[in-house]
């Protein structure tokens, strides 16, 4: 059987044909005319997105070097950072701090869990010398979602505290009111929401943020974000820009203002419980119980299967592309993405393969189950006009 492919992993997200459309037709000199109302376009609707007053930067990179320009630029040598470390990213925060010579205090939380802010408050207490909280709004290697907002109000009153999100699978799935909440930088990543290929970070920077940064005194040349932003708003970027991407971004940004963050907010809720439920219906339990995100869904395997192969059936024998777990959570899980370009009958589609897969190695389903369960969920949604 020939298959055609789906990529339903929490980055690299499937792209868009308008967006890859708009990348193919030319590549706009970056001091031209056509470039710089673009440029000034993007940052405008990245407000939007982003829900601040603030600039957000864009960068050429991946969205790490954006985490890593969140330490560079705000923080001393020696400084003290408190980092809710619940999964693979939220160790990353910790692995910069350190590489830069800062301290993390590390609130470790049980992979799958998300963090109790009062474990934040007492941290906070114990360390009132912390200058930042780095969290994650959506930990992606868990599926987890931690109470960010919630973290945000402990911090906000603290004058020489910021609050640092990564909101890499957060920004354009569920709500992130940077402003509201006082989230004084949130981090985006072009591979995930925005439906771009992989290439672009985004960083929203507020005025205390900006305050602490006179005082950094670490190393930096590329992510010198003061540099950025002084360029940015003559609409130039300090080194050639990721044009190609800019102009893709462009055309997502476009796509997702004309949906309505109210709208992608509830597809992404409505897409999100489809394969949760789907999951349960098949007889799985989630990794992520109490707090899930709707970016991503982790589902543990059940006894005698190994989730790589589970990842890899589906890859080999379907052409379809889940992830599965990572580190401590190799084998043990695997995730189903629903972040981005995807609608119900992605989702419907990749719960099918799942269970053919898992049936195929020996796990006792009746096919058809999960995604019964999905079918439901989604015809409600769409029958109640919440879809
Ligand atoms: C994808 C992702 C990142 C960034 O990873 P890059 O590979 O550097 O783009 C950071 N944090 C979270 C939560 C992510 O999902």
């Amino acid at each position: 059987m020939r298959f055609k492919g789906h990529l339903v992993a929490p980055g690299p997200t499937e792209v868009p044909p308008d967006v890859l459309l708009s990348m193919a037709k030319s590549v706009p000199h970056h001091r031209s005319d056509d470039f710089i109302p673009l440029f000034e376009k993007v940052r405008e609707d990245l407000k939007w997105l982003f829900q601040t007053k603030n600039d957000v930067l864009i960068l050429a990179s991946s969205g790490t070097a954006a985490m890593e320009s969140a330490v560079s630029n705000f923080l001393k040598r020696g400084d003290k950072a408190i980092v809710v470390r619940g999964g693979k990213f939220g160790e990353r925060w910790a692995e910069i701090l350190s590489v830069y010579g800062c301290v993390p205090v590390n609130i470790d939380v049980e992979w799958g869990k998300a963090v109790d802010p009062s474990l934040v408050e007492k941290a906070l207490k114990e360390n009132p010398d912390a200058k930042a909280v780095y969290i994650q709004a959506s930990e992606t290697s868990t599926g987890v979602k931690h109470p960010f907002k919630e973290v945000a109000e402990l911090v906000r009153e603290r004058d020489g505290t910021i609050m640092v999100v990564d909101a890499i699978t957060a920004l354009g799935v569920f709500d992130v009111q940077t402003d509201e909440w006082g989230l004084d930088i949130v981090v985006g990543g072009s591979q995930k929401a925005l439906m771009l290929p992989p290439g672009l970070a985004f960083i929203s920077v507020s005025e205390k943020a900006w305050k602490l940064s006179e005082t950094s005194d670490l190393p930096r040349y590329y992510l010198d974000l003061k540099k950025e932003k002084k360029n940015q708003l003559k609409a130039q970027t300090a080194y050639t820009p990721a044009v190609s991407l800019i102009v893709g971004l462009s055309k997502s940004l476009e796509m997702l203002k004309e949906e309505g963050l109210e709208n992608i907010f509830k597809r992404h809720r409505i897409l999100s419980k489809g394969v949760r439920e789907g999951l349960k219906a098949m007889g799985l339990k989630l990794l992520a119980e109490d707090s899930p995100s709707e970016a991503v869904t982790a589902a543990i395997c059940p006894e005698g299967i190994d989730g790589q192969k589970v990842v890899k059936y589906l890859r080999e024998k379907f052409k379809i592309i889940i992830a599965g777990g990572q580190d401590r959570l190799k084998g043990k899980i695997f995730r189903i993405a629903h972040i981005g370009y995807y609608d119900p009958f992605d989702m419907i589609l990749t719960l099918s393969a799942v269970e053919m897969a898992l049936k195929d190695m020996g796990y006792e389903i009746s096919l058809g189950s999960g995604v019964k369960r999905a079918m439901e969920i989604y015809w409600e949604a769409m029958r109640d006009g919440k879809g």
